[in-house]
């Protein structure tokens, strides 16, 4: 497995197994990886020739008082896990490899970024289309995997990708959950073994809300207090809403296919997750 600090010799790599007939397969990460990160890099394995995973915490997509320094960074077991799965090239840049001196330039997220993140994030998604912009530059790759779990950050990277005419094929994949339900998350790391108990309250949320959509329920005023109810453990709800599945507005009876999403704090950690209905 090569490992690349340097982006022209990344960009290098990346060419090159192009130039050689191979199909190149990008898994953008910020580390900390766990099963969720895997099954990326494993359906990057199965689509494409070969793999190249990115680890970077991108500070340009945490606000002041946010996560960024305390984000976990275990990067030899990344490495290992990287190496299990047969990725054959790790890009990882230091932050001023990515933002040198004088760096100024950032791409505007589409309307899909304005709601839910959006609000509660106000710069976090200018800093994921500016980076990922910049990944997609630096490694020029077939096809990008992404996961469902960032629901929204995948269909700001959709619409972005569509409007910017990128000549990337953006892959969304499935949500990997432990066996009780919670979405695996690096922040998942963070939690004490009571608030790791709250913090099931999220993927509950998400099931009451499926179940009772899937008993003919199509207001969404009803399902959404259905969610709230179940988030009441929470220390903050930022939201708990149903939505148009692409464009994220909002909806007052379901008509279309619909997605419901949630955003809450559980102590000091602040968690999402969603599912389709
Ligand atoms: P992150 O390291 O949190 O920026 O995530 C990198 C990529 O992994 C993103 O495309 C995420 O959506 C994806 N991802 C994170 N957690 C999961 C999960 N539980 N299931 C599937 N994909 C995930």
């Amino acid at each position: 497995m090569d490992t690349f600090r340097d982006i022209e010799e990344m960009r290098d790599w990346c060419r090159r197994q192009q130039r050689s007939g191979r199909t190149v397969g990008l898994v953008p990460t910020m580390g900390a990886l766990h099963e969720g990160h895997l099954s990326l890099v494993r359906r990057a394995n199965a689509e494409c020739d070969c793999c190249v995973t990115t680890i970077f915490v991108n500070p340009t997509q945490f606000a002041a008082g946010e996560d960024l320094s305390r984000y976990p960074r275990p990067l030899e077991e990344d490495l290992d896990l990287l190496r299990g799965e047969g990725v054959e090239a790790v890009f990882l840049p230091t932050d001023s490899v990515m933002y040198p001196e004088g760096f100024g330039t950032y791409v505007s997220p589409p309307p899909v970024a304005r709601r839910l993140e959006g609000e509660s994030r106000p710069e976090h998604f200018r800093g994921v289309t500016t980076v990922v912009t910049k990944l997609f530059q630096i490694i020029p790759a077939d096809a990008a995997f992404f996961g469902q779990k960032d629901y929204q950050q995948l269909r700001v990277v959709e619409h972005m990708v569509r409007d910017l005419n990128m000549p990337i094929r953006i892959v969304p994949c499935e949500i990997v959950r432990e066996a009780d339900g919670l979405a695996m998350s690096s922040r998942n790391r963070y939690l004490s073994e009571s608030e790791r108990e709250t913090a099931l309250s999220l993927s509950r949320a998400l099931d009451r809300a499926a179940a009772s959509f899937e008993s003919g329920e199509r207001n969404v005023d009803s399902l959404e207090q259905t969610m709230k109810a179940e988030l009441a453990k929470c220390d903050k709800v930022d939201y708990a809403v149903v939505a148009d599945a692409d464009t994220l507005e909002p909806l007052c009876e379901i008509e279309q296919r619909a997605v419901v999403l949630v955003a809450a704090h559980v102590g000091r950690t602040r968690l999402i997750d969603n599912r389709i209905l």
